[in-house]
């Protein structure tokens, strides 16, 4: 080890691993010995960011992984051309990695290296229902069952460019059988998905209104943030945005029109140390933190470390029995599954050091040699125009 080095020694190789249901993994791993392990991934488009990623690797091979922060400057920047899903995910991921090796190498979990917890749990929501909600009620009360006190479930299927009074009424129905089933003291989210147009989100917000939901999920697609104001103040349900957005750049028009909730995907919004920024730079509006991750267990493990370490969080994702977890699930790639298993619908303060997940590396190998081709569903209107999904 020169002087130039720390604890960690340093970078020696990175590799990826395309493994079901639809993810990409990639392992760091230093002359010392340290692994460090992250989940850079825009579903949909693995090939893209594992090229990416492949790319940025050039960069890192050799230098001290304790760098993070000056590793992230170089990784978004240095090429010239910079953000976007493809490029911000592969550096997500590599981040993500850069902190279980740093958190590994000094002993600590990688809350410690923020600051410490500030929480001692951390309550998460569970997905109900599919692509197009149906048996809500039972699969409400099978969450419950489980512990969960929320939930998040989609508004809709596919939407017309202006919706039918039908329509319209399909969604107050779906939210309104939801609070039944949910009673006065627990919570649900609903996920418009970007599928809902401007006109009517602002129609059929202050409609569920009187059902209270915790808050309502891309009632406009993410290049509109010019639209979000108009639909923040349509009614008093809290907005919730930001699974496609990518950096703290990109979250300030919405954090101006007055989102409640911010919702940064730590595999596609530069990792831990951006997400953390995006979480401060929310705090000046008073916005809360809800990261999203339908994502593998190394995406879970760096929301939690960030969740936990974060004041103005409120909630997080999980993908264990989601509707797109299909061949493949969370709990496959992990040696202990222990630090998932959540009680009373919250997560425990991971012990562990890094990300505090212990990946089953055998189980990744294996399964990247099946790899996977996930795409999403391209969806049409009745009259064969494309509808977003
Ligand atoms: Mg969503």
């Amino acid at each position: 080890m020169t002087p130039d080095h720390g604890a960690a020694g340093r970078i020696v190789r990175v590799e990826t691993f395309v493994v079901p249901p639809r993810w990409l993994f990639c392992r760091i791993e230093t002359d010392q010995g340290v692994v460090g392990w992250g989940e850079p991934i825009v579903e949909g488009r693995a090939e893209a960011v594992r090229a990416t990623v492949e790319v940025l690797a050039e960069y890192l091979v050799g230098q001290d992984p304790l760098r993070i922060e000056d590793h992230w400057q170089v990784l978004a920047k240095g090429g010239f051309y910079r953000g976007g899903p493809v490029l911000s995910s592969a550096l997500a991921g590599l981040d993500q990695a850069l902190w279980d090796i740093a958190g590994k190498a000094y002993g600590v979990p990688v809350h410690a290296l923020l600051g410490g917890p500030v929480r001692d749990r951390v309550r998460m929501y569970a997905w109900v229902g599919g692509d197009e909600p149906s048996a809500l009620a039972e699969n409400i009360a099978a969450r419950l069952d489980e512990g969960f006190t929320a939930v998040k479930m989609n508004a809709t299927g596919r939407m017309p460019a202006l919706a039918t009074v039908a329509d319209v009424a399909g969604v107050v129905d779906r939210v309104a059988l939801a609070r039944e089933v949910l009673g006065p003291h627990r919570d649900v989210a609903v996920d418009f998905h970007g599928r809902v147009g401007a006109a009517d989100a602002r129609r059929i917000l202050p409609l569920i209104a009187p059902y209270q939901p915790m808050f309502v999920e891309e009632p406009v697609l993410p290049d509109r943030p010019h639209l979000l104001r108009d639909v923040v103040t349509a009614s008093t349900v809290p907005v919730a945005t930001g699974e496609r957005l990518y950096s703290r750049w990109d979250f300030r028009p919405a954090l101006e029109a007055g989102v409640a909730v911010v919702q940064p995907d730590l595999s596609h919004a530069g990792g831990i140390s951006e997400t953390r920024r995006i979480a401060a730079l929310a705090e000046v509006w008073d916005a809360q933190l809800a990261p999203h991750c339908p994502l593998g267990p190394i995406a879970l493990a760096a929301s939690l470390q960030v969740a936990f370490a974060t004041p103005n969080f409120l909630i997080q994702e999980h993908s264990i029995g989601i509707h797109y977890n299909e061949g493949a699930d969370l709990l496959d790639y992990v040696a202990d599954t222990s630090v998932f298993a959540f009680n009373d619908g919250y997560a425990a303060r991971p012990i562990g050091p890094g990300l505090g997940v212990a990946i089953d590396e055998a189980a990744v190998r294996r399964a990247s040699q099946a790899g996977h081709a996930w795409r999403n569903p391209v969806w049409r209107h009745d009259d064969g125009g494309f509808a977003e999904w």
